[in-house]
């Protein structure tokens, strides 16, 4: 398959902080990708860098195959070699912004045409003719002619991505699109992003902070730490088959029980289990156990003591004290859950 997008050790530092280290990523003809990772790990510089808003200090983007030309300059920064072709590059990405950014003194209509009639240069009247059908995509297309501020922000957004579409971008970058909204109108729009997305084909690096959001629109989810991407994979290989404690942490809530490991066994509360690829195969080490593969079951004899419990919906997460003292919490369909009350006495059993 085709990759539109590509990025190859992408360094870049503010002053003397490195706040990309190294940065690779491919992303073939149609995929999401999603990035996740804590505030500060250099999500929104990796857009930037991509979009040169700002010049990393070395590496090398590719867009629709062509390589963006720059030179080393002595001072360790770099520059871009040919204006003519970062603009004809940038004309091939788009951007969205968690606050909109549209012009609040022109119409929907006008926010829209703007980019496809003045940088393009494309004729106003297929300009307008492309708006409407991308507004009536969005949802929006009886409001053209009002202005930003009289549109919620969920309306606001779904313009600031007409807009993005309207110069038929081979790139669509995403940075937090979504983490101005409430909550509803977020899954909301997040389903009617991918869905447009699944239509246009186009290609698309969604930055944000919310794991649920990455898990379920993505193709691939990639996760951000200090700098490095720590791992790109399918969401469900993501969660599943995490390679580091940080990420496994960071897509899902994770039990962490001290464990002896020998010939790539372990016991956790009574259950022979084995450790993943990768893991260490003798000694000490710490146990990554999703809450929903532990059952807690109401027991006379049971050494765990329930603490706490919270219903969410069809599911319940538990939370129980072992006999060692460790915290574990578990997650059970609510039926199964229904006697499990504080104070009361369970058995532990993990799903192997
Ligand atoms: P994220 O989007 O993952 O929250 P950013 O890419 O915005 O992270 O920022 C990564 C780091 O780079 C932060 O420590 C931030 O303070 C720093 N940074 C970002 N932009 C600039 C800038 N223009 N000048 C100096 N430091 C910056
Ligand atoms: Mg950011």
């Amino acid at each position: 398959m085709d990759t539109t997008l590509k990025v190859e050790d992408l360094y870049k530092k503010f002053g003397a902080v490195e706040v990309l280290k190294g940065v690779s990523l491919e992303a073939r003809t149609g995929d999401v990708i999603a990035m996740i990772g804590s505030s500060g790990s250099g999500k929104s510089t990796l857009l930037r860098c991509i979009n040169l808003l700002e010049i990393p200090n070395s590496g090398r983007v590719y867009v629709n195959g062509e390589l963006i030309k720059m030179k080393q300059m002595p001072d360790g920064t770099a520059k871009p070699e040919d204006q003519k072709q970062v603009e004809r590059i940038r004309s091939k990405l788009a951007m969205v912004f968690q606050s909109f950014n549209l012009w609040s003194d022109r119409t929907i209509l006008e926010n829209v045409i703007e980019a496809p009639v003045h940088v393009l240069g494309v004729p106003r009247k297929d300009a307008i003719e492309k708006a409407e059908a991308l507004l009536a995509k969005v949802g929006i297309a009886e409001k053209r002619n009002f202005y930003p501020n009289h549109l919620s922000g969920g309306q606001q957004q779904r313009i600031a991505l007409a807009r993005a579409l309207a110069i038929s971008p081979k790139v669509l970058l995403l940075d937090e699109p979504l983490s101005a909204l409430d909550a509803k109108v977020r899954t909301q729009l997040r389903e009617e992003i991918r869905r447009i997305q699944l239509e246009l084909g186009t290609t698309t690096l969604f930055v944000t902070h919310d794991q649920e959001e990455a898990l379920s629109i993505a193709d691939r989810v990639g996760v951000m730490r200090g700098g490095l991407l720590e791992q790109i994979a399918a969401p469900a290989e993501l969660y599943d088959r995490p390679k580091t404690a940080f990420v496994a942490e960071f897509v899902g809530l994770t039990n962490q029980i001290a464990v002896s490991v020998a010939g790539g066994k372990f016991d956790a509360f009574g259950s022979e289990l084995s450790t993943l690829p990768g893991s260490v195969t003798s000694g000490n080490g710490t146990a990554l156990i999703r809450p929903e593969l532990i059952t807690l079951k109401s027991s006379a004899s049971g050494k765990a003591t329930v603490v706490a419990t919270s219903f969410l919906g069809s599911i319940c997460r538990v939370m129980a004290t072992a006999a060692d003292g460790a915290r574990i919490t578990a997650q059970m369909d609510a039926q199964d859950a229904a006697g499990l009350t504080p104070g009361a006495k369970v058995s532990i059993s993990v799903d192997k």
